[in-house]
């Protein structure tokens, strides 16, 4: 069976669904199908949430009512039966109420998350009533009987594996099995979700459970590409990836994919393929375990980096020095992506600087400490095993009017790493593609 998940843009409207509906039924084989949330709406259930944080319930209950509007709206121009319009009517009145009920009572992290729920809830639901009206054997699984964290928080596997076999024994001969991404359930059967983005990952663990024969990502562009097109003029989309090339460009910044992912497809050796929903016969990118060698794929770039330094006279010949420091990190939950070491100092970079003061203070009793905010790692990926000759140089080479603060490589066999200013990534990304491409 195939894994074919959608996101938000190509569930964003009426329209879209419908186009969904016949991509998936195409085949005519039963198809799982994961579906984000219409775009938009996770925003607004978090919209609400804010407001009844700050105890502002008529904030909540006005962007509650719009968006009911919206979803109302979409009703007549989804169905073509009184019953389905009748039926998804109720459905969508019942789930708004539900979320008006949240706006009377205490509101914590826990109300939050069942309210972040609905988006998807009510996507897969407007769907699989598409679906029977149109007569397709389709049934909708919720996704918050098998999708399950542990205490720490990471999908459980073996549970989701058990228990999704399970009830697909118990509906057997569907052409359709739909479920909602995103969305699962903790440790304490509390609704939880997968974090921002996170329908990705319920596609490749659905995939992964049911022992897939491909896991399809539907997104609105025709795969990854190998460069940041939002930032460069010319790029191209990359026909295939290794499944370590797709994690480090997911992880170091390219938006099509969430990072984690690729990581239970590579795992089960299954296959991701990256489609669009606006151009479906297109090739796509497939994610796989090929390594293509000797060649360069892309480059991605992440923002918002700040990177800190430690100066130390004590580091030199002294052990234990880096346990010491990066206790300090971990104390605060702040994981570091980028480190490089000399002799007498040690540079790395985080993403979240929540704790930043708090960090360098500690770091303080160990040596001098600098900060620099607004940085960028730009990360370029590839085939780049070390005795593979010249890569680096090339793309140094590209980087030869750029201030670079730190250059990692070595790390893994596919990746070099740049932390340049924010305000350069432009000119990088332009002179990478330029020498890398020939773009
Ligand atoms: N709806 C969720 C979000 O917007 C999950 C997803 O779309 O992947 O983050
Ligand atoms: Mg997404």
């Amino acid at each position: 069976m195939k894994v074919m998940k959608f996101g938000g843009t190509s569930v964003g409207s009426p329209e879209r669904m419908k186009g969904v509906a016949s991509l998936v039924t195409k085949s005519g084989k039963p198809t799982f199908i994961v579906l984000s949330a219409m775009s938009g709406t996770t925003n607004s259930l978090i919209e609400i949430s804010n407001y009844l944080y700050r105890k502002n319930p008529e904030g909540a209950n006005e962007v509650i009512n719009n968006l009911e509007q919206k979803y109302i709206g979409h009703i007549e121009a989804l169905y073509s039966t009184d019953e389905y319009k009748q039926k998804t009517r109720l459905f969508i009145t019942e789930k708004f109420d539900y979320l008006r009920s949240f706006t009377k009572d205490l509101f914590t992290s826990f109300e939050e998350k069942n309210i972040v729920a609905q988006g998807e809830i009510l996507s897969t639901n407007m769907v699989v009533n598409y679906l029977q009206e149109q007569g397709v054997k389709a049934i909708l699984l919720s996704a918050l009987d098998f999708m399950r964290t542990d205490k720490n928080a990471e999908p459980d596997l073996p549970y989701i594996k058990e228990k999704l076999s399970a009830i697909m024994k118990e509906h057997e001969g569907y052409q359709i099995y739909i479920t909602q991404g995103f969305i699962c359930r903790n440790a304490y059967g509390e609704v939880d979700n997968l974090q921002r983005g996170g329908s990705d990952y319920t596609a490749s663990l659905v995939g992964a459970a049911i022992d897939a024969e491909e896991i399809q990502i539907w997104t609105d562009i025709d795969g990854m590409h190998n460069n940041d097109p939002r930032v460069v003029d010319k790029t191209e989309a990359v026909r295939q990836l290794n499944f370590e090339e797709a994690s480090e460009l997911a992880y170091f910044g390219a938006k099509i994919l969430h990072p984690t992912c690729v990581q239970p497809a590579k795992y089960s050796g299954i296959p991701v393929r990256l489609k669009n929903t606006m151009e479906p016969d297109a090739e796509g990118t497939i994610i796989n375990n090929v390594l293509v060698k000797s060649k360069i794929k892309a480059v991605a770039a992440k923002d918002n980096i700040t990177a800190i330094k430690i100066k130390s006279s004590r580091m030199l010949g002294a052990s234990g020095f880096l346990r010491k420091v990066f206790e300090i990190f971990e104390s605060y939950q702040t994981s570091i992506d980028m480190i490089t070491t000399s002799e007498v100092g040690l540079s790395m970079t985080i993403e979240n600087a929540s704790h930043l003061s708090e960090i360098v203070d500690e770091l303080k009793k160990y040596g001098t400490v600098s900060v620099d905010s607004d940085m960028c790692i730009v990360c370029v990926v590839g085939d780049l095993d070390w005795s593979n000759v010249g890569f680096e140089t090339l793309a140094t080479d590209a980087m030869k009017d750029i201030p670079v603060r730190m250059i990692s490589y070595g790390g893994s066999n596919y990746n070099i790493s740049f932390l340049i200013k924010e305000a350069d990534k432009k000119r990088a990304l332009q002179s990478l593609s330029k020498v890398l491409f020939n773009e």
